[in-house]
């Protein structure tokens, strides 16, 4: 938080630090109305208290709400809305996008919540082009290798499918009938697919996962979007995956005065030596070669494969890329190139299958 002015958090404290203001004259107004109408006897105690402490309260001192609230009310947001909102929703829409995100390590300058955050940003993004509910469920997901770093929070596969479960038959019971779960770890996937799977096999739901859907939409979207200006970022040409130049680029757009780039530095990375000579293989996006490497990489530390990122990495960053090349104007168009890819597939699906059919 230290650098929180300097990186794209000055508009968001100045106007927060402006409404304190405000309050705090209104509040003042209120003090002299009561100093006025407590009498001659108040009135001797107040201006003995005016004499001997002139200055009026400090504005910081008694703020007339939470001091620490500073969130906007954002539209079709679950935990923002009253229950009429969401009835109202319901007479526009049966889709629900559901982040499926963790409270993890991710090194040294990016938050624990990173992917619980970021994908619920994208979605509430998503949900403002597209009139759909988004509702978060849980904060933290599957990273039992990232245990090493102290904060990160892992829960069983078991544990998760069961809450989003339960979680999606309560929206069904109100109405609720399609849903997108947008999987923000990449130690999620399986379980959100088992999810998605479950979903459409024990439920008159219907249910897809988000980065698979939008997959089609994401080239056309990126040309369109480079196409109306927006500067293209070359894919790094050496290692960068957890909490590297690309997803750090998405928490500098997305969240960005929880990002501490002051702190960031490249990683010492020791891999186990099998997998350091698989790299050029899986930089190089073999698929035999990426799949041998994911298989037995990013474990936990009790399997034994020395492959958790406390045994691989330093800083807690798996990659080699210099972070500080990580960019808000990088992390935008990453963010509207899979917010306008997922809007594409969202529509197309409302055409595909019209609201009501059952
Ligand atoms: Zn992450």
């Amino acid at each position: 938080m230290q650098n929180a002015l300097s990186i794209g958090g000055a508009c968001k404290h100045t106007a927060a630090a402006e409404d304190f203001g405000g309050e705090m004259k209104r509040a003042d107004r209120l003090n002299v109305a009561r100093a006025m109408a407590v009498g001659l006897a108040g009135l001797a105690w107040a201006n003995t208290m005016a004499v001997a402490a002139p200055a009026s309260p400090s504005p910081a001192a008694d703020p007339p709400t939470n001091p620490l609230w500073s969130e906007q009310k954002v539209r079709n947001y679950l935990p923002d809305m009253s229950w009429p909102e969401v009835e109202d929703l319901l007479k526009r829409t049966d889709m629900v996008i559901i982040p499926v995100g963790s409270l993890e390590e991710h090194g040294l300058h990016g938050p624990i919540g990173t992917d619980f955050l970021n994908g619920t940003e994208q979605a509430k993004l998503i949900a403002q082009k597209t009139d759909v509910l988004v509702a978060p469920i849980l904060m933290p997901g599957n990273s039992p290798y990232h245990m090493g770093f102290p904060g990160t929070i892992t829960l069983s596969a078991e544990t998760i499918e069961k809450v989003y479960f339960e979680a999606v038959q309560s929206l069904i019971k109100h109405g609720f009938r399609r849903f997108l779960l947008l999987n923000a770890h990449g130690g999620n996937a399986a379980t959100t697919r088992f999810i998605v799977d479950r979903i459409n096999q024990e439920t008159p739901g219907v249910a897809v996962e988000l980065g698979e859907a939008a997959g089609p939409f994401m080239s056309g979207a990126y040309k369109a979007a480079v196409a109306k200006g927006a500067k293209e970022f070359p894919e790094p040409r050496v290692f960068d995956r957890h909490s590297g130049v690309g997803e750090t680029s998405d928490s500098l757009y997305l969240i960005p005065n929880l990002v501490n780039m002051k702190a960031a530095r490249t990683a010492k990375m020791t891999l186990p030596p099998h997998l350091q000579a698989m790299l050029p293989q899986v930089i190089a996006k073999d698929r035999t070669a990426n799949l041998v490497f994911l298989a037995e990489a990013l474990k936990a530390k009790e399997t034994g494969k020395h492959t958790s990122t406390r045994e691989m990495s330093d800083t807690g960053v798996w990659g080699v890329a210099d972070i500080t090349t990580a960019s808000a104007a990088q992390g935008k168009v990453q963010t509207e190139t899979f917010v306008d890819a997922s809007v594409q597939f969202i529509e197309a699906w409302k055409k595909l299958r019209p609201m009501g059919v059952n």
